[in-house]
């Protein structure tokens, strides 16, 4: 959430204000905002740098938050659709005209609302914000190079990496014409809606993207490397997922990759893909994961090293292979969310600057809810079920499933009755709850409250000695046989 307060907006400092700072924070997305933040409350002298003219990184401005409003742009359109079945008449009801350029616009004035917002807040905890690129001199010494051309230096008792990652494209020497294709910060960008879509890659970002356009209305093309989407989740969730994409008229092109791109961007494209046949699209999005920003950084005579894909190696207290220098958030490769960037940069400064009782705080890596913003959402906590028969044997898990329609589709037309499946995955003659996968309506509030239960070493005892809320899709996670 984001506190608000009433204090001016000063622009970002031309040059130090101190000799040395306790803490340089590189980087001004959730990580290192909130790594900042609170170093700053613990009266530090702290510096962070941003390179961009907006605040808030990749969640603010092309992540998280204008997505998910595009995701409640799309939930919108789908309950005019169902309207008509409540028994709404009138015009309007039933086919929902989205304006796409007016609703852009209102997001991207609520946008520059936070970027206000993170730049007071910034200010409020007495951290110095820099403008301009950096980069490390030495473990103790970050270079800004500002936008105008000046480079000044700043010494450091700790630096924090928290530069984030970018999307990931294939070059035209391997597939030519790739990049007449648009990424997802791109499509951000987009004023008007495309009539006919290809999105590429089978992950988070492709399911989301590509289910706001399909329940928008453009007809839209999922290409994918194997049989189905979201692989690294539990096969429950990838086949409900898949199997309701396809129901509800997205084509998804299974085992196919794009060979060659022919066309003009912004124009139609002809797609050349490896099963032999052509497609035409209007817009192509490669969704096919992201990489960490590192390349510039000058970490390698320093001392940081970097793993082969680029993310900077860290140990258990976010500490890279430099002492003193550290790195949170998507740069270090591992569950990029940010909530788990955010959390990890409070942990750090805690640690770092905080009272005693902080002195071991760190972020574990373990039972890190998720949820993905598909038509329907997604939630899951802790371990799929493969990957709980790998630790603990096959003998030693139990599975408890349902599969069922929320209430709420009860009065709509079969074809229109939107899947919920639900598994609880437990371990030993306790029945811990190791995993928990959901899949149909409401699951991405349902998770957040399991998710703590879960985190508490809830067994299915515990589940079943809660007492039911009636008539909702979460009280069939508490009476599960
Ligand atoms: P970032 O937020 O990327 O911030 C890094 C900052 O560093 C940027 O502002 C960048 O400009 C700056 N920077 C980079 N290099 C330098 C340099 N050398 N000098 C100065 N500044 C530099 N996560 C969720 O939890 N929920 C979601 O619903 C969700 N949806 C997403 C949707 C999309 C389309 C995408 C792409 C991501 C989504 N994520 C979501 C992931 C989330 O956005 C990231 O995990 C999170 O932003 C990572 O925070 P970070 O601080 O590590 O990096
Ligand atoms: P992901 O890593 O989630 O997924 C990318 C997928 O694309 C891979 O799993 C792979 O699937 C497929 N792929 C990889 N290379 C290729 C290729 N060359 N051609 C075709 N397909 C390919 O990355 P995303 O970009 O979707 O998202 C990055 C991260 O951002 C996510 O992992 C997530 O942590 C975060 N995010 C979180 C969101 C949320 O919390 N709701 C929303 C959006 C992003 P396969 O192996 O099956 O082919």
């Amino acid at each position: 959430n984001i506190a608000s307060n009433s204090r001016a907006s000063m622009a970002p400092v031309t040059k130090p204000a101190h000799d040395e700072y306790d803490f340089v924070v590189i980087g001004g997305g959730s990580g290192g905002i909130a790594a900042a933040r609170r170093a700053g409350s613990y009266g530090k002298r702290v510096a962070l740098i941003e390179h961009t003219e907006r605040l808030g990184g990749t969640c603010v401005n092309v992540g998280c938050v204008p997505k998910k409003l595009m995701w409640h742009a799309a939930d919108i359109a789908e309950k005019v659709r169902h309207a008509t079945s409540y028994g709404f008449k009138g015009t309007g009801v039933g086919e929902p005209q989205f304006n796409w350029s007016e609703m852009k616009a209102k997001r991207d004035a609520y946008i520059r609302r936070l970027n206000g917002i993170y730049e007071r807040n910034l200010q409020s905890d007495g951290v110095e914000e820099h403008r301009g690129h950096a980069s490390l001199v030495a473990p103790n010494r970050v270079r800004v190079e500002r936008p105008d051309g000046v480079t000044y230096e700043l010494n450091a008792k700790k630096v924090c990496i928290a530069v984030g990652g970018r999307p990931t494209i294939p070059s035209d020497d391997k597939i030519p014409g790739a990049s007449l294709g648009i990424d997802s910060d791109q499509f951000f960008d987009l004023d008007k809606q495309p009539k006919r879509v290809a999105v590429v890659g089978a992950g988070y970002i492709a399911v989301e993207l590509a289910g706001i356009f399909h329940t928008l209305g453009s007809e839209t093309h999922v290409l994918i490397r194997h049989e189905r989407v979201l692989r690294t989740f539990d096969p429950a969730i990838q086949d409900t997922l898949t199997n309701w994409m396809e129901h509800t008229g997205v084509n998804v092109h299974k085992k196919t990759q794009i060979t060659r791109v022919e066309g003009q961007r912004g124009g139609p494209l002809t797609l050349h893909l490896d099963t032999g046949s052509k497609l035409e699209v209007d817009l192509l999005l490669w969704a096919i994961g992201r990489h960490s920003n590192t390349e510039s950084l000058n970490l390698e005579p320093v001392g940081v090293k970097t793993t082969e894909k680029g993310d900077i190696v860290v140990d258990e207290w976010q500490q890279s292979t430099v002492p003193n220098v550290y790195a949170i958030g998507d740069v270090q490769g591992k569950w990029l969310l940010t909530p788990v960037a955010i959390a990890a940069g409070r942990r750090l400064s805690n640690r770092l600057f905080g009272p005693e009782k902080f002195k071991e705080d760190k972020l574990v890596y373990e039972n890190i809810p998720t949820v993905v913003f598909s038509h329907p959402p997604i939630g899951t906590v802790g371990l799929t079920e493969p990957e709980a028969r790998q630790k603990y044997g096959d003998d030693k898990i139990k599975i408890y499933k349902s599969s069922f329609r929320a209430l709420y589709f009860a009065l709509l037309d079969e074809e229109h009755k939107e899947p919920s499946v639900y598994k609880l995955i437990v371990t030993g003659p306790e029945e811990r709850v190791v995993g928990l996968h959901i899949i149909g309506l409401g699951s991405d509030e349902v998770t957040q409250g399991f998710a703590v239960a879960i985190k508490m070493g809830a067994t299915k005892k515990d589940f079943d000695d809660t007492v039911a809320i009636h008539p909702t899709s979460a009280e069939e996670l508490v009476t599960l046989r």
